[in-house]
């Protein structure tokens, strides 16, 4: 039974509350003390995530209005963690924290999904020098803060100072409580050697984590978030209308962004070569643990603060592929029948073309007219411009094209086509007038662009190994040269894949 329980203050620790308890009790032993708050002896794990938080208030005097929940989501560092989580696990969490893991397999730092996640949390408690001057001077005290604990923060909010490590393991296995008083803290600053950069992107991360910390926000499921990210990397023209993401352009953004040095101090860090990379894997619909620190960071590229995610409520995210070609290219193939329709009847004119080619006509009319009147005959105009090609004009034409079928070609999905004049004529659906010679700048584009075949191997071996990866396949060089479609013995393959799994390996 607890007879007092001192006054909890703001942003303090749950744990911080019971040091404080120990400290007026003065009680010498552990077990005795344990059996006294929860009323049965319990192993308590962490600081962070305490449990049996129901027995405790239980044990309260009957005249404490303190709650569960109070103690959950205003003295934890619950909602941090949980945020970016589905309602169904946040609640299980929850109940962990309030009923006790009784010795079940998973705790609470199990749940939210430390051991999966590469993003390790701190191991000691935290201060500010000069909240704990504050404190000192204010209260008499001083106290745990929760904000302080935030993983991947490294100043006080308040101060703007760097946080200190104290020697007080934040987690193991029969954590004590110790207080945070001149035994342990002290007022002296650590020097600051960050660069200014760095400084105001923690100080932000920091706000935002603050906004999810201090708020019980209702959940969203994962495939919801991502969604969310999709819609908002469109809007940046860093994903097609689809939802297919250009992910190589949001690499370079999210590594233009953020320095290398912060990444590494966010557990974050990006081998841009790496189709396996964090980020690269991020804004996909799998199911792998995703630490709240990378949510964060993204949000923040994104210039997003989480509530406008964790109050959105409609996403759009990828959308279905109805056809499998792309629709600009239906109107390609329109365009070419239409110039057929004119070279196929010369000195028509454009009432008599219209005849013939009825549907066609309508739709080129309507659709594409600036098109239509650049390339369909005036009426009238004398008769020595009918029926001769303008050349020029459609060398110009059939360019544009081109460029636009290869940039069709490689942000295609599915099995890399390698990028020659023929498959881009395939691609436009024309005949083979397209490679005569009067399309000077054509032909010499299509020259130019072809891709090399070392290349293309590359291309297409990256793209295997993007598959697998994302798949879950076990990946040896055999199985990658298979899956890109290389067949088994081509050796000069071998060594190209060999080169790429370097990169993979870390
Ligand atoms: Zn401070």
């Amino acid at each position: 039974m607890i007879n007092f329980l001192p006054q909890l203050y703001d942003n303090e620790l749950f744990y911080s509350v019971i040091a404080r308890y120990r400290r007026m009790c003065g009680m010498v032993s552990g077990r005795a003390f344990i059996r006294d708050l929860f009323g049965e002896f319990v192993v308590i794990t962490s600081s962070n995530f305490p449990q049996y938080i129901r027995n405790f208030i239980g044990n309260l005097p009957p005249t404490s209005k303190v709650t569960t929940k109070e103690i959950i989501e205003k003295h934890t560092l619950f909602n941090f963690y949980t945020s970016f989580l589905n309602e169904e696990k946040a609640d299980h969490i929850y109940e962990t924290m309030g009923k006790g893991s009784n010795g079940s397999r998973l705790n609470v730092e199990q749940q939210i999904g430390f051991g999966g996640s590469k993003v390790r949390k701190p191991s000691y408690l935290r201060y500010c020098p000069l909240c704990f001057k504050e404190d000192i001077d204010t209260l008499g005290e001083s106290y745990w803060r929760i904000n302080h604990q935030i993983i991947g923060a490294y100043y006080c909010s308040k101060h703007h100072v760097l946080l200190k490590e104290s020697s007080v393991l934040s987690t193991g296995n029969g954590i004590e409580f110790i207080c945070a008083d001149e035994q342990i803290c002290n007022e002296e600053l650590l020097e600051d050697n960050y660069s200014d950069t760095i400084k105001l992107l923690n100080l932000e991360y920091i706000h935002n984590a603050e906004l999810i910390l201090n708020r019980n926000f209702s959940r969203k499921d994962l495939n919801y978030i991502i969604d969310f990210y999709i819609d908002r990397l469109r809007e940046k023209r860093l994903a097609s209308k689809n939802g297919n993401l250009y992910m190589k352009d949001v690499q370079e953004r999210f590594l233009h962004f953020y320095p290398k040095q912060y990444l590494e101090l966010m557990q974050s860090s990006i081998n841009p070569d790496s189709p396996s990379n964090w980020l690269r894997l991020f804004v996909r619909h799998n199911k792998g643990n995703r630490s709240p620190v990378r949510h964060l960071l993204f949000l923040q590229f994104l210039s997003i603060d989480p509530p406008d995610l964790l109050l959105s409520e409609k996403v759009v995210g990828k959308k279905k592929d109805s056809i499998v070609h792309n629709p600009s290219f239906d109107l390609n193939q329109r365009r070419e029948k239409w110039l057929k329709l004119i070279t196929e009847n010369p000195g028509a004119n454009r009432s008599q073309l219209k005849d013939k080619g009825k549907g066609l006509h309508t739709w080129v009319y309507k659709y594409d007219w600036d098109w239509y009147d650049k390339v369909t005959p005036k009426a009238q105009l004398g008769k020595e411009k009918a029926g001769t090609i303008d050349w020029e004009k459609r060398d110009e034409e059939c360019l544009s094209l081109a460029m636009e079928a290869v940039e069709f070609i490689l942000q295609r999905k599915g099995k890399p086509i390698r990028v020659t004049p023929s498959s881009i004529r395939n691609i436009l659906g024309f005949g083979p007038w397209f490679h005569n010679v009067k399309l000077v700048g054509t032909q010499r584009y299509l020259h130019e662009v072809k891709e090399d075949i070392n290349d293309f191997r590359i291309r297409k071996i990256k793209w295997a190994l993007n598959e697998m990866v994302y798949k879950g396949d076990r990946i040896t060089p055999y199985k990658v040269q298979l899956y890109a479609g290389f067949g088994g013995s081509n050796k000069e393959v071998r060594k190209l894949i060999l080169k790429e799994l370097v990169w993979i390996k870390k």
